[in-house]
């Protein structure tokens, strides 16, 4: 069965150029860059490289690079290592919609005493920056907030953000692990001090992140060993992986405006064509600020995850806005915090596309999806409900109180 790749938000598929770059470093030139000799020097020498062309996608310095395993490691050393260097302060501000590599350090932090302010979102999963300015006090060591919605693909304005954080003097970090290689970002005229960037989001392998740490702001080490990475992270370097997530950065940048323009086009038709097709459907998120390549919809009165497995079945790969959790299904903490109601939450799919996606493949979903839907609509005592004009079904109380009810 042909795959039709929607998912690219989850993962994405590694470049073939980025497999090839990486290739020699796990047989030819393996060397450890620590060495003194030649052999580990010249791999000293192409982590350099590879250090220069993250540094690139991003606007920064090579020596603010600093490699790590994965996104959730880059947001917990920023986090954690920065609040280590502001003992004297304990207050930490992120948003309701964060990544849970970022909302459970703040579960973590609260069960260690500190404050932990979240941010709500509006019905299009905007901030209040008047809350953020309100929120900030003379306890608070950080201010953390996501450049880009994984779910919704919604784009905060980081930008404004920064100045309002920088404005009272405060660290800002931002996870910017779904907004790398996908829109432009200039750190030399950002006001970031913390940034985490994953390389599976943007065709490198998984197991490779990159945590950026603007020159002179206050940080202790979440690794604690060799004085790899400057000392901010101990630990022999994941060379190939490093390799690769440099080719993978330099691809970003070249096709950034690829990503901008198909990519986005395609989004669109797949969009238009589902909301035209498929009724009682809607997109969640602000869809003026947004990521080119994703969309989360919802098709109200019937199950994400039946959906998903109906369009699996057809080998369309995305994801569902709900997480089946000890046997009641919970829309997903974003669809929530925007106050999606939850009829639409639980049908909710989130697209996500790639470079490698083919109008082909938008075309194949636009023309599966439409009777996929109808057929669980058919079953769905929801929709029955809801075409007899009846409250919504009693089997739904308990699923979330405060949604019930929603039409
Ligand atoms: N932050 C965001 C916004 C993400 O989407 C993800 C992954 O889905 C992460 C952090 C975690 O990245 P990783 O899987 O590399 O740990």
């Amino acid at each position: 069965m042909t795959v039709v790749y929607l998912d690219n938000n989850a993962t994405t598929q590694v470049a073939p150029e980025v497999v090839e770059a990486m290739l020699p470093f796990f047989h030819d030139l393996y060397g450890n860059p620590s060495s003194m000799h030649h052999f580990g020097g010249q791999v000293a020498h192409q982590v350099a490289e590879a250090r220069e062309k993250v540094a690139a996608v991003l606007g920064a310095d090579p020596s603010e690079i600093v490699f790590t395993s994965c996104g959730t490691e880059s947001d917990n050393t920023a986090i954690r290592g920065t609040l280590e260097s502001y003992p004297e302060k304990n207050h930490v501000i992120i948003s309701r919609v964060e990544h849970p590599a970022v909302l459970n350090v703040g579960q973590y932090l609260r069960a260690r005493g500190y404050r932990v302010t979240e941010l709500g979102v509006d019905r299009e999963g905007r901030l209040d920056l008047d809350e953020l300015r309100e929120a900030i006090d003379d306890r608070t060591a950080l201010v953390s907030i996501m450049w880009a919605n994984n779910e919704t693909g919604v784009i905060f304005p980081i930008e404004e953000i920064g100045e309002i954080v920088k404005a009272r003097g405060i660290p800002f970090h931002t996870d910017a692990v779904q907004a790398v290689g996908k829109i432009p970002l200039d750190m030399a005229k950002s006001h970031i001090d913390l940034l985490s960037l994953s390389g599976h989001k943007l065709h490198a392998p998984k197991g490779i992140g990159v945590l950026y740490i603007r020159k002179g702001t206050r940080f202790s080490p979440f690794f604690v060993g060799g004085h790899q990475e400057g000392g901010r992270r101990g630990g022999t370097e994941n060379v190939p992986y490093i390799i690769g997530l440099g080719k993978a950065a330099e691809l970003a940048m070249k096709h950034m405006e690829e990503e901008n323009v198909r990519v986005r086009a395609l989004r669109d038709r797949l969009e238009t064509e589902l909301l035209k097709r498929i009724p009682n459907t809607m997109v969640n998120g602000d869809r003026e600020h947004r990521l080119p390549n994703t969309s989360s919809l919802s098709f109200e009165y019937v199950e994400g995850e039946s959906i998903l497995l109906l369009m699996s079945n057809q080998g369309i790969c995305a994801s569902s806005g709900s997480a089946c959790t000890s046997g009641s299904l919970e829309p997903s903490h974003v669809l929530r915090a925007m106050g999606v109601p939850f009829t639409a939450a639980h049908g909710s799919i989130r697209f996500s596309l790639s470079i490698y996606n083919t109008k082909e493949e938008i075309d194949f979903v636009i023309e599966k999806l439409p009777p996929i839907l109808e057929k669980l609509r058919e079953i769905s005592p929801f929709w029955k409900d809801y075409k007899e004009g009846k409250p919504i079904s009693s089997l739904v109380a308990g699923i979330h109180p405060e949604h019930t009810g929603h039409r």
